[in-house]
């Protein structure tokens, strides 16, 4: 069954379970019918003996009887008088044979099949009991009849539970012999079904094969809305793959602009060292050259320590555990330490409400706070001043804990904010200064890893504001 196909499993599986159903509900019938079927024979034997029982009398001489009355009757000659037996006497009724007897075992009048078989046999009263004869089972019911004047008669019902019990046995094995039909079917309408019922899983493979066969992303399982467990599967699958695609088409795009970033110093570098091999230059003219190469290798290699960063955090089944973290604290120290840049003669002061808890990563949240004030610094003004605030707030009815970050720096044009979370994005304006665009892109990240939201507000040349809002633990 290892390697055998589904449909072929539950077909099997099918006509297992039907065959041993099928046979049980045989052997049940079979059984339940002989129990009914043998105690329904016993009350029947019961009920002709006591009938009859009721339709023997004694009399002394037949005279008694009007002739319009004796014709109702049948007289048998019994010692010094006559039984007189009701022609309503069932001889053979049911199966069951019934027969008078004297004490003595003598038959008077009636019907007998077995009887030199049960004429040794002494009555005993009211008794059932068993006899085996041709292999055949007979129930046998004695009944003692007091008549009048002290005479005493037997009435004796013979029923065969054999003839009954065949019957049930043929009506079994004509069952018995459809069975095999009946199986065959079941097979036949299991394989069918099961094979309609596995269609669109069918369906299903030959997408994933084309998809992987011809490295096609773009294509999806068709689905209808019938929401069956296979068309949840497809759906599962769409989606899966559809996030596959985002992923791919996200690390293509990442590719390329790092590529781009990193062509522009290099194109610098060889332009430089180009211009300096090209004739003998003097000592200053070898410095500048120098100089402008050590520049771009030192964009080149913060390019490369904030992508090897971004894609480090950016890792799609990345897990970042997270707990219950003190966001003032966290913002406090940061604020601390980076007071002390002091570039520029800015200064940063901050106004923290204490033991605002969120639930997030302690690292990812401090690489966020950081990003955001080297930011306020890079593009801050001479003697400019940081503002740092965390306060609570009620957004939506919600608790929340919000993290501002403001400056009084070059500000951003409007239509720079929609970019500014784009990798690689930099304004014009901040050109001049160092940065590789990759910043507040993982910021974005660090916002949507944590359900936060994030805000920026700016007036070109005055200053901007960065707002994050966090759910508060
Ligand atoms: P980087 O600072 O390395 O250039 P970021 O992703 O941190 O990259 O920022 C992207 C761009 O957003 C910056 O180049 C700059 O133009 C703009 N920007 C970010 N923060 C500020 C700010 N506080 N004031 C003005 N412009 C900003």
């Amino acid at each position: 069954m290892k390697n055998k196909s589904i449909r072929f499993r539950i077909t099997v599986w099918f006509g297992v379970v039907l065959v041993l159903l099928v046979g049980l509900t045989f052997l049940t019938i079979r059984l339940a019918g002989s129990v009914v079927l043998r105690s329904t024979v016993r009350d029947y034997l019961f009920g002709v003996v006591e009938a009859n029982a009721d339709n023997i009398w004694y009399v002394k001489s037949m005279e008694e009887d009007s002739e319009e009355e004796a014709v109702h009757f049948i007289y048998v000659k019994f010692e010094d008088g006559y039984i007189k037996i009701d022609e309503d006497f069932m001889n053979t009724v049911n199966d069951v044979n019934s027969a008078v007897y004297t004490q003595t075992g003598e038959m008077l009048y009636g019907e007998n099949p077995l009887a030199l078989e049960t004429d040794r046999i002494p009555f005993a009263e009211t008794r059932l009991w068993k006899l085996s004869h041709n292999n055949m089972d007979y129930n046998i019911y004695d009944r003692k009849l007091n008549l009048e004047e002290e005479k005493t008669v037997w009435v004796r019902g013979i029923v065969s539970e054999e003839d009954n019990i065949a019957k049930l046995g043929q009506i079994t094995s004509v069952s018995l012999f459809f069975l095999p039909f009946l199986v065959i079917a079941a097979i036949a309408s299991g394989y069918f079904l099961s094979g309609k019922m596995l269609a669109p899983l069918r369906e299903l493979e030959k997408t994933a094969e084309s998809i992987s066969g011809r490295n096609d992303l773009k294509q999806r399982i068709e689905t209808n809305d019938s929401g069956d467990e296979i068309t949840r599967l497809a759906n599962v699958f769409n989606e899966m793959i559809e996030r596959l695609d985002r992923a791919f088409e996200t690390e293509r795009r990442f590719t390329s602009d790092a590529s781009h970033e990193l062509r522009t110093p290099m194109a610098v570098i060889r332009a430089e060292t180009e211009y300096i091999l090209e004739k003998d230059r003097t000592n200053e003219e070898y410095r500048e050259g120098f100089d402008v190469i050590k520049r771009q290798e030192a964009r080149m290699s913060s390019l490369i320590e904030d992508m090897l960063d971004y894609t480090r955090m950016d890792q799609a089944n990345r897990q970042y555990e997270m707990a219950e973290t003190d966001l003032s604290a966290l913002v406090l120290e940061i604020s601390e330490q980076m007071m002390r840049i002091a570039e520029k003669g800015i200064s940063l002061t901050w106004e923290i409400v204490p033991d605002l808890f969120v639930v997030g990563n302690a690292m990812l949240l401090s690489r966020l706070i950081q990003n955001l004030i080297s930011n306020a610094y890079r593009y801050g003004k001479e003697n400019g001043h940081i503002l740092v605030t965390l306060e609570e707030d009620i957004q939506d009815g919600a608790h929340v804990a919000v993290l501002r970050v403001r400056d009084d720096g070059i500000g951003m044009k409007e239509e720079d904010l929609s970019k500014i979370f784009d990798r690689f994005y930099r304004s014009d304006a901040s050109r001049t200064t160092r940065g590789t665009g990759l910043g507040l892109a993982m910021v974005k990240r660090i916002v949507e890893l944590h359900e936060a939201e994030i805000r920026v507000d700016s007036i070109f040349g005055e200053g901007s504001v960065f707002t994050v809002f966090f759910k508060k633990a």
